[in-house]
């Protein structure tokens, strides 16, 4: 601040992250759009939440204080999914966990309003948007209030924040007060009088006892979330109300560039001494699009960041890697190019009315709907030009792809497994039983098993020795044992192998979470199955890891309870190898850079498929 002759900021930025000035990061993102049009802005990472001292080191700003609690839920960053504490933290130095709170918003908001009284405080973030309603929580195992009636925050930003953010600032500069902003796109805030307009959910109240009440405001609140014709919602708390507005409108594409194009160092704080493992998996990665039209019931990535794909343009990314590409460090491999879903660069609705009103949660599920343009020729175009760039000499595509999708895209799925797989495809059918597909929202396993059969066959016409790794979940609703020991069976006999499996934790705001928790779908009121006792995870999870010795027992403890014990000998035989690996010969290549083994285990320790 005394570098730039600043005395005071416009704008703090509170974030239970560390700070990497680098575009994958939220408030890096919104930091730096707020500095360009002409805002004073501080970043204070991960401070000590019990020390009002530490939330004054930049005075108080003009105008509000913006809080987040990180890239992920603070509840999800510190317990595993079965609610032990985690022992690291991939977002700080040196991995170290325990650097921000439980319930992070909650915690820094209190803190602001310690430290600044009457300082107008907005909160955003994942955490902040996927509790923006009544939501059930599943670390107190029960329905809990929005995040506004706990944290006491003057206004919520939900979803991706840029426009919302900037709109704000414009007119509390302008001297409008918080209190008098009730209408911006994007936003959710507590207020006394119910709107006469808006679209009333069943009261935190009767949700949080009544589960069909609970199922019915999910399905208004998701039937509400198409940016171009959803309306305004509220839910009474007690004697007040949350009203949400409806969600900011999708970048356009000239926008989204003029993002990416602020100048980020891509660096972290230079104070920080030790490494960030989240910036090491992201620092030589470009994201080239925004959004998801996947719809998988256990993911929040389409209630944040919307089902409108929203993509940069080619010369956009190509900067960036040019940028990229002249970093100390930089040794010619870009690890990741993609966003949520890899392959749905550049793709989209064709049918502008209908995408207006269009209410379907996912534009593939349960059938590709006759409106989506799969053309892959733009994202095959984009990998074309980065591959042939100066100094890049390999490109990875670690964002996961959705495989139904690419049965529609020969071509880029001929790229991808050409010069873009490195060795080992991560994708995620979550399960090969069509029973639990169908709740997941996933493709069934037909379609799974065709894709397997074209990828094999197509990496031996090519001479490449590489291999799918399936990533799997145990324990979503829907999945009784006896799927998983059709799963196994289905591992076992197309000889792949799990090395992670997923255990579910049902996260805020997810379509799995809400039949986690009322045992019924929502869209159709059917009774679901939902695994809750710990015995009965621990022996999905060990079907699922059937090759491993451990597994053993339980798996056969498994086969039993399912009168399936004539399959132990079949599940428990020797320790199989992938037939993705039998097919190395002398003469055959990899593809791209084979990682050597430790480098693997790392990056399978640290990449998780966004799908
Ligand atoms: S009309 Fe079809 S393609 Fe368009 S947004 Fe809706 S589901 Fe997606």
């Amino acid at each position: 601040m005394a570098a730039r002759g600043w005395d005071e900021l416009d704008v703090l930025f509170i974030c239970g992250d560390a700070y990497i000035d680098h575009p994958a990061f939220g408030t890096s993102l919104l930091a730096r759009l707020l500095e360009s049009a002409g805002y004073r802005v501080g970043i204070l990472s991960q401070p000590d939440w019990k020390n009002p001292e530490a939330f004054r080191c930049m005075g108080r700003p003009r105008l509000f204080a913006a809080i987040s609690a990180g890239a992920m839920d603070s509840m999800v960053n510190h317990y595993t999914a079965a609610k032990k504490i985690r022992r690291d933290d991939a977002y700080t130095p040196g991995g170290t966990a325990g650097k921000r709170p439980n319930r992070a918003v909650i915690a820094y908001t209190a803190a602001v309003k310690g430290a600044f009284k009457g300082l107008p405080t907005v909160i955003g973030g994942i955490e902040a948007s996927l509790r923006r309603l009544a939501h059930y929580d599943y670390w107190d195992d029960k329905v809990r209030r929005s995040i506004l009636v706990d944290s006491k925050a003057d206004l919520l930003l939900y979803g991706m924040a840029e426009t919302a953010l900037l709109t704000l600032a414009e007119r509390l500069k302008n001297g409008e007060k918080i209190s008098d902003i009730h209408d911006l796109r994007g936003t959710a805030r507590l207020q006394k009088e119910p709107s006469d307009t808006a679209i009333q959910l069943p009261a935190f109240e009767a949700v949080s006892s009544d589960c069909d009440a609970y199922n019915r405001a999910f399905k208004r609140l998701s039937e509400q979330q198409n940016p171009f014709s959803g309306k305004p919602l509220q839910q009474v708390h007690g004697n007040r109300t949350v009203l949400v507005n409806p969600p900011a409108l999708p970048l356009r594409e000239a926008e989204l560039d003029r993002l990416y194009a602020l100048p980020f160092t891509r660096l972290p704080h230079p104070g920080y001494r030790e490494q960030i493992p989240a910036f090491a998996q992201i620092r030589n990665s470009i994201t080239s699009h925004r959004g998801c039209f996947g719809g998988c019931a256990f993911c929040a990535i389409t209630h944040h960041q919307g089902k409108t794909i929203q993509s940069r343009s080619e010369h956009s990314i190509l900067q960036e890697i040019d940028r990229l590409t002249r970093q100390k460090g930089f040794r010619g491999t870009l690890t990741d190019i993609g966003g949520p879903t890899a392959n749905m660069y550049g793709l989209g609705c064709t049918n502008p009315a209908a995408e207006k009103d269009c209410r379907r949660g996912s534009c593939l599920f349960p059938q590709p709907c006759k409106n989506l343009q799969t053309d892959d020729r733009r994202a095959v175009r984009l990998l074309g030009k980065i591959r042939r760039l100066e100094r890049v000499r390999h490109v990875f595509v670690a964002s996961g792809v959705r495989y139904d999708l690419l049965q529609f895209q020969q071509r880029y799925f001929d790229e991808l497994l050409q010069h873009h797989v490195g060795g080992r495809l991560k994708v995620a059918p979550e399960s090969t039983s069509d029973r639990v597909t169908t709740v997941m929202r996933k493709p069934g396993v037909a379609v799974f098993t065709d894709f397997l059969h074209r990828f094999r066959q197509r990496s031996r016409q090519l001479g490449l020795r590489q291999e799918i790794v399936p990533y799997l979940i145990s324990g979503h609703p829907g999945c009784e044992l006896s799927d998983m020991v059709e799963v196994a069976l289905y591992l076992k006999r197309h000889k792949l192998q799990v090395e992670q499996v997923q255990d579910f934790t049902p996260t805020p705001g997810s379509l799995a979470t809400c039949i986690y928790y009322t045992g019924k779908d929502p869209f159709n009121g059917s009774s679901v199955h939902v695994p809750r006792s710990p015995h009965e995870k621990r022996l999905q999870k060990a079907l699922l890891l059937y090759h491993k010795p451990e597994s053993r027992q339980d798996v056969l403890e498994a086969l039993k309870l399912c009168q399936r014990e004539e399959l132990g000998e079949e599940l428990t035989a020797h320790q199989i190898r992938s037939a993705d690996h039998s097919i190395s010969q002398a003469g055959i290549k990899r593809s791209g850079v084979k990682p050597s083994r430790k480098k693997t285990k790392r990056r399978l320790a640290t990449k998780t498929p966004r799908h």
